[in-house]
């Protein structure tokens, strides 16, 4: 799912995707936030207050909510270069796997053990946890290594960065969406615009759509959190979520392709020529696995911090 440096340059991209867009990554920050025990929501902010973000990072998402956990959800995308993180955010388990590998064993998507650049979202996450609970590591460590697990199990919950059809995971999948006047991709269709039309759709703004979301999802955050040590669960049941929902639902339907041969531009032709647009039907059927996500997401970190920190 790397983001291919030409596509930044195509006018029909209209803004990079790296993982649930600014709207996703703040509204689970702040369902996370409301799940914390009141010391460890403490400790959180004592740690990322030692270590804040400099004020010289340019930073994507310009609205950022006061709350310090929303903040440096996205804190990861934005230092993705200088970082060379680029690896951490997902995990191209291939369309093909439809059946969950024995033991959950990502490992042969996951990069290689010995080179840390090319860890996937799950091996990484891991790694910052160690550093997290490191006695050893510095203030700044920790601080570090928190804001990346914050982003990364928001991450790991978006269905496309689990999922891949030689496409990047839909970076390369070129589409409409309702009668925006440019043509998108399927992975920012997942990032932002289901949730942007679903906020539009009931009138909330970001904060009210989390206070909804928790309310809808209020039952199933308890036994969500139970399973807040899992992250190779959570890839496969992003992944299914991605072959079910957002390839499965397209019309036309595109090809079940193999990794490996990634080629952005020929996705693209291969794609545009089949006119896929994306409406209410697509949408319908998406919005209410996003919004399951994202509650997942939720109470996933809270319940990771919670037993953490
Ligand atoms: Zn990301």
């Amino acid at each position: 799912m790397r983001v291919p440096v030409f596509c930044f340059l195509l006018p029909m991209i209209t803004a990079p995707a790296f993982g649930w867009g600014c709207d996703g990554h703040q509204i689970i920050a702040l369902m996370a936030r409301a799940q914390l025990k009141p010391q460890v929501s403490a400790a959180l902010d004592k740690i990322l207050l030692g270590d804040p973000i400099s004020p010289q990072l340019s930073r994507f998402c310009r609205d950022r909510p006061p709350d310090i956990l929303a903040d440096v959800a996205t804190w990861a995308d934005d230092v993705r270069n200088q970082e060379g993180n680029g690896e951490w955010h997902f995990v191209d388990i291939p369309r093909t796997v439809t059946k969950p590998p024995p033991g959950l064993n990502l490992a042969p998507w996951c990069g290689n053990a010995l080179d840390v650049k090319t860890l996937c979202v799950t091996a990484a996450l891991q790694l910052q946890l160690t550093i997290l609970k490191s006695p050893a590591s510095s203030a700044a460590e920790r601080g570090r290594a928190l804001r990346y697990i914050v982003h990364l199990v928001e991450d790991v919950h978006q269905p496309l960065h689990a999922a891949d059809n030689n496409d990047s995971g839909g970076n390369c999948t070129v589409m409409t969406f309702f009668s925006e006047p440019r043509p998108t991709n399927l992975h920012s269709v997942w990032d932002s615009r289901l949730i942007a039309h679903d906020q539009a759709d009931r009138k909330q703004n970001q904060s009210e759509y989390a206070t909804g979301l928790a309310a809808e999802f209020a039952r199933k955050q308890k036994s969500w959190a139970k399973d807040a040590s899992d992250p190779e669960r959570w890839a496969w049941e992003s992944h299914v979520v991605a072959l079910k929902v957002a390839y499965g639902g397209l019309s036309p339907q595109i090809a079940v392709e193999q990794s490996g041969g990634e080629n952005c531009d020929a996705e693209r032709a291969k794609t545009e020529a089949l006119k896929i647009t994306l409406g209410d039907d697509y949408s319908k059927r998406s919005i209410p696995d996003v919004r399951e996500q994202l509650a997942k997401s939720a109470a996933r970190l809270a319940s990771l911090l919670n037993r953490t920190l």
